[in-house]
């Protein structure tokens, strides 16, 4: 049987095991079992694609569901009440993003930003919901 010094032998059987790929261009990477790139350029590569336009997308929509759901904890201090469309465009509030959307039996549907939500009435008007936040 063969011996290895300490820690070389861990990474031999790792790599028998699993087969870890570099995360930033895919290759096989043999070595380590913490080993997440092939080398530096690619631990570089990866580094700077965290600030690429795909991330910088995700950030700014996480951004608008944050944004969204201060104006509606902002315009609901009580839990219930009733604001404008207007008033909620006038604090910037981005009603093509949402995190979920509630059914009711007749037929209505509460938009929720988290754990506050809005369901459009007659005309301008809509009723700002609160809820107890349960992640489903
Ligand atoms: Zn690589």
């Amino acid at each position: 049987m063969q011996t290895f010094a300490s820690g070389y032998n861990i990474d031999y059987l790792s790599l028998m095991n699993t087969e870890k790929t570099c995360l930033d261009c895919g290759t096989v990477i043999h070595g380590r079992a913490d080993k997440k790139f092939c080398n530096d350029l690619c631990r570089n590569n990866y580094n700077n694609q965290l600030n690429s336009e795909s991330y910088n997308m995700v950030r700014n929509i996480n951004n608008i569901l944050k944004r969204n759901r201060r104006i509606l904890e902002e315009l609901n201090p009580t839990g219930k009440t009733k604001t404008t469309t207007a008033k909620m465009i006038a604090k910037g509030f981005n009603f093509k993003y949402l995190t979920n959307k509630y059914d009711t039996q007749n037929g209505k549907t509460y938009h929720f930003c988290y754990e506050y939500g809005y369901l459009p009435l007659e005309g301008d008007e809509v009723l700002l919901v609160k809820r107890e936040e349960k992640a489903e």
